[in-house]
């Protein structure tokens, strides 16, 4: 894979789920692996932001752990779902089978099926063999559970040993969890030191490990499952709403973004929250007309003055310090809250009225 791609490794605090984002700078064009349902819209805001056409988004198995995102994000950006034909989840738009190739531009993403975590598995190699996706196949220092969904120590251990340990030593193993906060490995890391299939281990050692480890089974395995059988999914009456108080952008930073336009245009309807400081506002005379002042460093003191009845769009000279206070809001309990996008120096820029 050359320096022509881009590649960022995203994580899910609640089940320790990494999510891959991978790129061709050339044609913007995305894939994502693994992707999970609460997170879908941090990763929205990552293409967004980054300016990149998400193709598809690709399952390593019908996870147990955790629900897909990836029927919301076909919803939203138009991308394809894709996962491995044996993995028995419904209405995939590519089922993905040993040997096929899923390409972003020039790139292109390696199929290896690595069945005994589920019959399903799949695992996916760059074409410059230099790094590898193993999903729940392969994990840092250990290894998916074989003991539901079809799974099968014997048919790990082949998986593993012929498939993955077959990459160069080198190939750097990005696994589809991990509970440590441990972020990568290398096949030949795993080769010498993963103390189940590692080191001297026989097909016996592994299956031995394996069948004694008496795990509980994930909490939310009777959600997930039912849900990835149909890649997340959710039921009519609960598929995410974008708020109807205002067309505000979540940023991949987490934040509430609203377009200066908007706000002008719906003046009447919004309570705008200029924060710059005193000696600024002296300075830059220009304000929004009934714009409430409250200077970003007397915000949390002067909460009690801030209206709640109707949404509060915060603004200051370029857009930074507004984002603190929409932060600070959020915490103190506003719902309908938002940082206009640029500040004044935006505003102005747009042309739009000012006293
Ligand atoms: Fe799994």
């Amino acid at each position: 894979m050359s320096s022509s791609i881009l590649f960022r490794q995203l994580f899910d605090q609640t089940s320790c789920t990494y999510t891959y984002l991978l790129a061709d700078t050339q044609s913007r064009q995305a894939l994502l692996i693994d992707t999970v349902y609460e997170r879908h819209e941090r990763d929205q805001s990552l293409i967004r932001e980054l300016d990149l056409e998400l193709l598809a988004c690709i399952d390593t198995h019908c996870h147990a752990d955790h629900v897909t995102g990836s029927w919301l994000l076909k919803e939203s950006l138009g991308s394809q779902i894709l996962a491995c034909g044996k993995s028995g989840i419904d209405g995939l738009d590519r089922a993905l089978a040993q040997g096929d190739r899923v390409s972003f531009g020039n790139p292109y993403l390696l199929v290896l099926e690595t069945p005994g975590h589920t019959a399903g598995c799949i695992s996916l190699v760059t074409d410059d063999r230099h790094r590898v996706f193993t999903g729940d196949c392969l994990l840092i220092r250990g290894c998916g559970r074989t003991d539901f969904q079809q799974g099968s120590a014997n048919r790990l251990y082949h998986s593993i040993t012929e498939q993955l340990f077959s990459l160069p030593d080198d190939c750097i193993v990005y696994p589809g969890h991990d509970y440590a906060g441990r972020t990568a490995s290398t096949i030949g890391e795993e080769k010498r030191l993963n103390p189940r299939v590692g080191g001297e281990a026989n097909e016996a050692d592994f299956v031995g490990y394996m069948e004694n480890m008496l795990l509980p089974h994930p909490k939310q395995m009777e959600i997930a499952v039912p849900a990835n059988l149909k890649s997340g999914e959710p039921p009519e009456n609960q598929v995410p709403r974008a708020p109807d108080w205002a067309p505000v952008v979540t940023t991949y930073s987490g934040i509430l973004e609203i377009y200066p336009q908007w706000v002008a245009a719906n003046r009447d309807n919004v309570h705008i929250l200029d924060v710059r400081t005193t000696y600024e506002t002296e300075e830059e005379k220009a304000r929004i007309k009934n714009a409430q002042m409250i200077p970003i460093n007397e915000l949390r003191d002067r909460l009690d003055e801030i209206p709640m009845d109707k949404p509060v769009m915060t603004i200051c000279r370029s857009g930074k310090r507004s984002v603190l206070a929409f932060d600070i809001l959020r915490h103190a309990g506003w719902e309908q809250v938002a940082s206009i996008k640029g500040g004044l120096l935006r505003w102005y820029a747009e042309g739009l009225p000012v006293d």
